[in-house]
């Protein structure tokens, strides 16, 4: 296990090296810590893929550097580098038996047999393979390969990470939960520092202690579920988490208020030195609005449609011509297309250039 400290690493496939825009990595700096558990989190081509194969050594940074435990290791290859790897497909050897596969990056490594014995069948059992132990590999299902692969990639104690890239791609959705929750366990149980590719937040937020946001070739945001979803540093942040995601609408900002769509929405803070040139924007999550019957005070929305998610109903409104979610508390019944709306002020974020914006008490 090591931690993992990433120095100005910055990649670029080829395009122009001196302008940082056109990066698939820009510069970032940031430390994993030893033990942890990670999800690099973003939509397809925000550049996960490549900040995982900096960190395996598949692929050479143009910029900066990556210490392992304080060594610098950025020119080390991947063996060097000492880490398991779980892609996307199963890769396992048809011919052998599940428990020749598991034991096999052991037995690469001179691991006594007893030791190897004691492994295998630790992993074995937490991954639910014990029952297939000594059938061939090449007769089992791709979720029971993809099992193997992951037991394979979890079956040394020495490695300085595990990273898996949209390991449950292939899973039957109706496993993809039981797999997830057991990934979790694991980590537990083996105090490995894991860093997990996806694009699911799903996936992410139930794996993960620390969730990276990527966007664009930029981690916008390292935090814990909670954070991520309580104060969104970044509005794709607060966009991307979350179903529905969270309302980010035009606004213009002074003091302890906001004005949308002609509407005013009293805040928690005040912020009086905004740049006048930026994008001012407000976030709230949908379900820190409350959907009331029109009053007075109350700020005034039209109801477009309701969403009903089973466990919680989610109204699409309008506040102006500007758009909205808002949650419909328990018991309320709708009459009309007219609603008031309750803003939680504590909840209230403000927004420049998409940067999150701390106010003054
Ligand atoms: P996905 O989930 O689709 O794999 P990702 O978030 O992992 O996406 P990357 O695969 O890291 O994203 O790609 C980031 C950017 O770098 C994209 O614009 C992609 O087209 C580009 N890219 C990735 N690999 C290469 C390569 N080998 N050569 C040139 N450009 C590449």
């Amino acid at each position: 296990m090591a931690r993992i400290d990433l120095v100005d690493l910055a990649h670029s496939y080829g395009g122009n090296a001196a302008d940082p825009d056109s990066f698939a990595l820009k510069p970032i700096s940031m430390t994993w810590r030893q033990g942890g558990a990670y999800a690099l989190l973003g939509p397809s081509g925000c550049g996960k893929t490549t900040l995982l194969n900096l960190i395996s050594g598949i692929v050479t940074p143009s910029r900066g550097k990556i210490l392992f435990d304080d060594v610098d290791i950025t020119r080390h290859s991947t063996q060097q580098r000492n880490i398991a790897q779980v892609f996307q497909f199963p890769v396992i050897y048809d011919t052998m038996t599940v428990g020749q596969n598991l034991a096999f990056p052991l037995k690469n490594r001179g691991v006594p047999k007893p030791e190897i014995d004691r492994r295998v069948a630790e992993i074995a059992g937490l991954l639910d393979l014990a029952p297939v132990l000594h059938r061939k590999a090449t007769r089992l299902t791709a979720d029971a390969k993809q099992k193997i692969s992951l037991g394979r990639g979890l079956v040394r104690a020495d490695v300085s990470a595990v990273l898996f890239d949209e390991p449950l791609t292939v899973i039957d959705p109706a496993l993809k939960w039981e797999l997830r929750s057991k990934l979790k366990a694991l980590h537990r149980a083996l105090d490995l520092t894991m860093i997990y590719v996806t694009h699911d937040q799903t996936e992410a937020l139930t794996f993960a202690d620390t969730v990276v946001v990527m966007h664009d070739g930029r981690v916008v945001q390292a935090g814990t579920p909670q954070q991520l979803f309580d104060k969104p540093e970044h509005t794709f942040v607060g966009y991307f988490i979350g179903s529905p995601g969270m309302n980010i609408v035009p606004a213009e900002v002074g003091g302890r208020e906001a004005v949308v769509g002609g509407h005013r929405i009293a805040l928690q803070r005040s912020y009086d030195r905004l740049p006048p040139d930026a994008k001012i924007e407000v976030g709230v999550r949908p379900e820190f609005v409350e959907v009331a019957a029109p009053a007075p005070g109350l700020l005034s929305a039209n109801i477009e449609r309701i969403d009903d998610l089973g466990r919680v109903r989610f109204a699409r409104v309008r506040i102006g011509d500007v758009k909205f979610a808002a949650r419909v508390p328990q018991g309320f019944s709708i009459s009309g297309n007219e609603a008031g709306l309750i803003f939680d002020p504590g909840r209230v974020h403000i927004y420049s250039d998409s940067r999150l914006v701390e106010g003054t008490a």
